[in-house]
């Protein structure tokens, strides 16, 4: 039986480093870090997203914003807001909502925010840092990942590392935060031939599709590191793209959802705004 990977607990031990941090910068700098959340329109799960950034912020000891935009918003309306935003000294970091209402471009609200305050990592600066491997804010879930496998003490050094998805908020960064962290990576999708041949091959084994139990245990080798990002709503309640109940029987270590990846990500965000604060802080 695999080791269960606790998100909730790994989560939990980087929040109060978070905490610790913040304290240390008040006192040093005057500094509070600040988030601004922008959702618009009213989709129950990112009603659900932005009221755990809200709770994470309270948590550690930051400043938060949020602003509750009606779904008839103008996209003129909401980067006037991100202009403001990127001006206001309170505000570190600033964060949309995906996603958007149809008669909003996500790409250009994504690019309007300033590249200092862009703490989801989505940016086109962002982006590129993260190719390059030096970054200012990590890609929240796919650093969430890696911070878990540092937590169980797994070292992704020349492991095979597969990831099913090539989203470019998860699949993209992911791939190349292994690679930087020296895995051999193989990046799968739709389209991939043969899927279960190539996850068969995985030491280390992310899927972020969401397919509910789409990785069945035929599909994973005996001793595996299997990370679950998916997250669907089914009537029987939130499950991930694996087959939980069986790939754990093979898996040497596996993730939960719910309380795997997901309490990562949110912390990930608190990190990356406690670095833009850190950063406005010592250009003051
Ligand atoms: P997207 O829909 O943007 O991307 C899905 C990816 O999965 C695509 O690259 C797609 O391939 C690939 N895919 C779809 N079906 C298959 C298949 N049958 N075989 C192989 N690959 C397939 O999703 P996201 O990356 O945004 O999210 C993925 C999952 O992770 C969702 O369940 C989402 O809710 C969850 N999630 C969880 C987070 C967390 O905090 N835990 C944060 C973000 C997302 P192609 O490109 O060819 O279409």
């Amino acid at each position: 039986m695999a080791t269960i990977i606790d998100g909730k607990l790994t989560s939990k031990n980087t929040r109060q480093r978070i905490a610790e941090k913040t304290q240390e910068l008040i006192k040093r700098t005057g500094v509070k870090p600040g988030l601004a959340v922008i959702i618009v329109g009213e989709d129950p799960a990112s009603q659900v997203y932005v009221r755990n950034k809200k709770n994470g912020c309270a948590e550690v000891g930051f400043y938060s914003r949020e602003y509750a935009l009606p779904e008839a918003t103008t996209q003129e309306a909401l980067l006037r807001l991100i202009s403001e935003l990127n001006s206001d000294d309170a505000i570190h970091g600033i964060l949309v909502q995906l996603p958007l209402p149809e008669h909003i471009d996500e790409n250009a609200v994504i690019q309007a925010i300033a590249s200092e305050k862009d703490v989801d990592a989505f940016g086109y600066a962002s982006v590129g840092k993260i190719m390059i491997g030096k970054y200012d804010f990590l890609p929240c879930t796919p650093a969430g990942v890696m911070e878990l496998l540092r937590a169980y003490g797994i070292d992704p050094a020349g492991k095979n590392a597969v990831v099913v998805g090539r989203s470019n908020i998860v699949g993209k960064p992911q791939a190349m935060l292994l690679l930087h962290a020296n895995a051999t990576v193989t990046i799968t999708h739709s389209r991939t031939a043969d899927l279960a041949d190539i996850t068969r091959k995985a030491d280390i084994l992310v899927v972020a599709i969401g397919k509910p139990k789409f990785i069945t245990a035929d599909m994973v080798k005996e001793g595996a590191v299997v990370i679950d990002v998916g997250m669907n709503r089914t009537p029987e309640g939130l499950c991930g793209d694996v087959d939980f109940a069986e790939v754990e029987k093979k898996a040497s270590f596996i993730t939960p959802v719910p309380g795997g990846v997901g309490p990562m990500t949110i912390t990930m965000l608190l990190s990356n705004t406690l670095t833009a604060a850190e950063t406005f802080a010592d250009k003051k």
